[in-house]
């Protein structure tokens, strides 16, 4: 099923986040909207690119390689889900950012695979601080530990924080959330670990992104509110 609509779903998603900037006297320009393009078809995410939607997001490394040269190179490609280290080639020089960095293990295999191409990768580390919905990013508890053991590595750039907070009715109940992750992101900038910064916090999704944005989101990653339902059939 195409959709029709994805116009004016952008525009309004557009005005809310102004909205939700000015509530808290933000500036717009300092929360990037990612379209999370995860089982579109690629003329719909055409239609986005063209609406303007230059950052994509998706959760499959194979998505990502097959997607990406059906795109201009003004599109910019955030990898959002679980990564095996066995896929990390497929994207290495495809994306703009890792998201989900959750071990050690796969920080230093992007570490390596980024090595090949002489680049340096930069990335988010997910944290986990519902401890029910998601299956992945780690305890708060691990954090400081193994943002300094990644901060070693010399082809990758720890640039802030990544979280999937529950799907919730009331956005408002994944508030103390997302204040908790920029609290948690404020901890580790103060400990100026070398080659670490805290300047990206991705959170806020289709039912939350207002709340995360208020609580100081600098990317939303957002799917449904701009294509409609995703249909996995
Ligand atoms: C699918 C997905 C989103 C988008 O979710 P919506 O509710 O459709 O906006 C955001 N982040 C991640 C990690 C996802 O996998």
């Amino acid at each position: 099923m195409e959709i029709t609509n994805l116009e004016q779903n952008i525009s309004d998603i557009q005005k809310s986040i102004q909205l939700h900037c000015k509530n808290c006297g933000r500036d717009t320009a300092d929360v990037a909207l990612i379209a999370v393009s995860k089982t579109r078809s690629i003329p719909t995410i055409l239609k986005a690119v063209d609406c303007g939607m230059l950052d994509l997001g998706e959760n499959k490394a194979q998505e990502i390689r097959d997607k990406y040269n059906h795109f201009s190179t003004d599109v910019r490609w955030h990898m959002i889900g679980h990564l095996q280290t066995n896929k990390i080639k497929y994207i290495i020089d495809k994306v703009v950012l890792i998201h989900s960095v959750d071990s050690i293990k796969l920080a230093k295999a992007i570490d390596k695979e980024a090595s090949k191409k002489q680049i340096i990768m930069p990335i988010l580390i997910q944290l986990n601080l519902s401890h029910e919905d998601s299956k992945f990013g780690i305890d708060e508890s691990r954090l400081y530990d193994m943002v300094t053991s990644i901060a070693r590595l010399t082809h990758i750039k720890i640039e802030g924080l990544m979280t999937v907070a529950p799907y919730v009715v009331d956005s408002e109940e994944n508030r103390p959330i997302f204040r908790k992750m920029k609290d948690i992101s404020v901890d580790i900038a103060s400990k100026n670990i070398d080659n670490v910064s805290m300047r990206m916090l991705s959170m806020g999704m289709s039912g939350d992104y207002g709340v995360a944005i208020e609580e100081g989101a600098t990317m939303i990653r957002v799917g449904t509110s701009i294509f409609g339902k995703r249909d996995y059939s």
